[in-house]
């Protein structure tokens, strides 16, 4: 079995720069993914609130994170973890293909996008329903598209489709939005814009092959109407990646990993990081702050291990 000091388990913004900070106090330091490095930053189009970079497409700063963890020694690996096992010291991260031990481990495994769970939503999954703007949104070139959300994902991956389609109409639950105060000023001058409040969507329409339109019903007249779109995009919050670390009992009952201000669980050795723990504000920024924290405790964490 492979032995690092440290293993990192996800590839987005918190993993990466956890993974860094440890390579930079010169730890063996794997960090592993089971898909691309980059996490949701993969899914983003436009990101204005990372310090240094007034505009940057989501995709090209993980690019840059992975730059700056691999130059610093960090090894990624491939990897489908499903659990952490306790042997003394040791923390052995079972996985496909191949376990691998460490002396510590950071849990940096995000979160995933929340399903409506409504007919027709799995049956046009890549057909026409996309919870990425940014990989999908260029097939709904001058189209009518709708958007399910009220939050910063829905509003600024909305604007994100509006320089692409006809028209975006969002779909919210409420009468207010959530998204953060600048977001929500672009959104309402923005004359692409468009929205259908008290609204729930139940029901995704298509010809079989693709998206029509989707079924919406108003909470506050009870009344039904379908709005036509061919790309419906569904941004309505996450659900944290913490399933491969349910027996360690490090999570609240929804699932998000609990830690200390210094990114501890209540298991030596095991930290976590980014969207996967639980905390009020979840940016790419935040993410980035507990992977600081993490990295640099792991290391005197591990540093005060006998041997
Ligand atoms: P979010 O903040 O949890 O918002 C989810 C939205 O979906 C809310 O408006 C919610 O309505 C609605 N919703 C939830 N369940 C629903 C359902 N079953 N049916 C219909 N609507 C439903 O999620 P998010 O926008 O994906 O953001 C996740 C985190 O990432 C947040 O902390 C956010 O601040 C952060 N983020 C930040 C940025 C940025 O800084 N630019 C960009 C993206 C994400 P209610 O409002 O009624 O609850």
């Amino acid at each position: 079995m492979k032995e690092y000091d440290l293993v990192v388990i996800g590839a987005g913004p918190g993993g990466m720069t956890a993974a860094m900070y440890g390579a930079r106090a010169n730890l063996k330091v794997a960090m592993i993914d089971r898909g691309v490095y980059g996490g949701q930053m993969n899914n983003t189009a436009e990101v204005e609130n990372y310090p240094g970079f007034p505009s940057i497409m989501g995709p090209d700063l993980g690019e840059k994170m992975y730059k700056s963890a691999t130059k610093q020694g960090v090894e990624f690996v491939y990897g489908d973890v499903q659990k952490i096992e306790l042997d003394g010291q040791k923390r052995i991260v079972k996985m496909d293909p191949e376990d691998i031990t460490a002396k510590a481990v950071i849990i940096a495994t995000g979160s995933t996008n929340r399903k409506l769970g409504i007919p027709g939503e799995e049956e046009y999954s890549g057909r026409g329903v996309s919870y990425c703007a940014v990989c999908d949104g260029a097939f709904f070139k001058d189209e009518n598209v709708a958007v399910v959300g009220g939050g910063d994902s829905a509003i600024s991956e909305g604007l994100y489709l509006a320089n692409l389609a006809k028209d975006v109409d969002v779909i919210h639950r409420r009468d207010q939005l959530r998204a953060e105060r600048v977001l929500q000023t672009r959104a309402f001058k923005n004359p692409k814009m468009e929205f259908t409040w008290d609204s729930v969507p139940v029901e995704i329409i298509g010809d079989e092959n693709k998206v029509t339109g989707v079924k919406v019903h108003n909470k506050k007249t009870d009344e039904d109407k379908v709005i036509d779109a061919s790309g419906v995009f569904i941004y309505i919050g996450n659900v944290p990646n913490s399933e491969p670390f349910k027996e360690l009992k490090i999570t609240d009952d929804q699932g998000w990993i609990i830690t200390n201000d210094q990114m501890e669980t209540t298991v030596p050795g095991i930290y976590a990081v980014g969207d996967v723990r639980q905390k009020k504000l979840r940016q790419i920024v935040t993410a980035v702050g507990d992977g600081g924290i993490a990295g640099q405790n792991a290391f005197e964490y591990i540093s005060e291990l006998t041997d």
